[in-house]
């Protein structure tokens, strides 16, 4: 009986040696996606924060000052075809009408 033991000691210390590596690589993967989700929550914040308490400026991009927390300016583009002016960001490409 003793060899079936220590057989089975040695295939079981194989074994939770491999269940321990693997969940120390899941542990690990967790721990990473948490802390990429804390960092989003963390930029969130700011922009919900900016988005509550700031005015973008004239001739700023919207989207770069609140999103990215950048102030990118605004071009001129052509109109639309009903003649409403239209303003480009060179940063993230958004397109904005002109206001009244
Ligand atoms: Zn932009």
């Amino acid at each position: 009986m003793d060899i079936f033991a220590k057989e089975f000691r040695a295939d079981m210390l194989g074994q939770v040696d491999g269940l321990l590596d693997a969940k120390n690589v899941a542990a690990t993967k967790v721990e990473e996606e948490a802390l990429k989700l804390r960092a989003e929550q963390a930029q969130l914040t700011k922009t919900k924060a900016r988005l509550a308490n700031e005015e973008c400026p004239v001739s700023v991009c919207p989207y770069c000052f609140y999103m990215s927390q950048k102030t990118s300016a605004l071009t001129a583009t052509d109109p639309t075809p009903d003649g409403i002016d239209q303003l480009k960001c060179k940063t993230c490409h958004n397109e904005w009408q002109q206001p009244d």
